[in-house]
C-alpha cells in the first residue's frame, strides 16, 4: 500500500494484535474501519504515532486524496476528529487517514484532556 499523501510505501505496524499501515514518509497512519475505535481504546497505543505533528500539519492541507484502500478511485473527504482536528476519512470504506502526531492528539480530546495533562504533570 502506498501513502495516499506522499506517496511512500506503507509499513504493517502491529499492537496488541491489531495492524495497522504507518507511512514510512511522512509517518501519517492509515486505520481500517473498526481499527481506530479498537486501538484508541488501548493504552499507550499513541505510542504508534511517532512522527512529527510539524510534518503532519504541512501534510493536513492537502486536498484531493485518493483512498488507498479503494482500487476504484474514492476521495477522502476531510472529517473533524475533535479538538480542532481534521482527519480523512473514506466514504466507500470507512478508513481514515491520521496525519502525524493527530492520533495522540485525538487520543487526548474531549472534556477529561486537561484532567489527563494535569495528572500526567503530577506524575511525571
Ligand atoms: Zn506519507
Ligand atoms: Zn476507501
Amino acid at each position: 500500500m502506498k501513502c495516499p499523501k506522499c506517496h511512500a510505501a506503507m509499513d504493517s505496524v502491529r499492537l496488541h494484535g491489531v495492524e495497522i499501515d504507518r507511512c514510512s514518509g511522512c509517518k501519517g497512519l492509515w486505520f481500517d474501519n473498526g481499527e481506530l475505535d479498537t486501538l484508541g481504546a488501548i493504552r499507550d497505543s499513541e505510542m504508534l504515532d511517532l512522527g512529527s505533528a510539524a510534518i503532519g500539519n504541512i501534510f493536513n492541507g492537502q486536498h484531493d486524496i485518493d483512498c488507498p484502500r479503494c482500487d476504484d478511485i474514492a476521495l477522502l473527504t476531510k472529517q473533524l476528529g475533535g479538538s480542532g482536528l481534521t482527519v480523512e476519512h473514506c466514504p466507500q470504506c470507512q478508513g481514515k487517514f491520521f496525519d502525524a502526531g493527530e492520533f495522540t492528539a485525538y487520543k487526548y480530546r474531549g472534556p477529561l484532556a486537561p484532567l489527563r495533562t494535569l495528572y500526567s504533570r503530577l506524575t511525571a
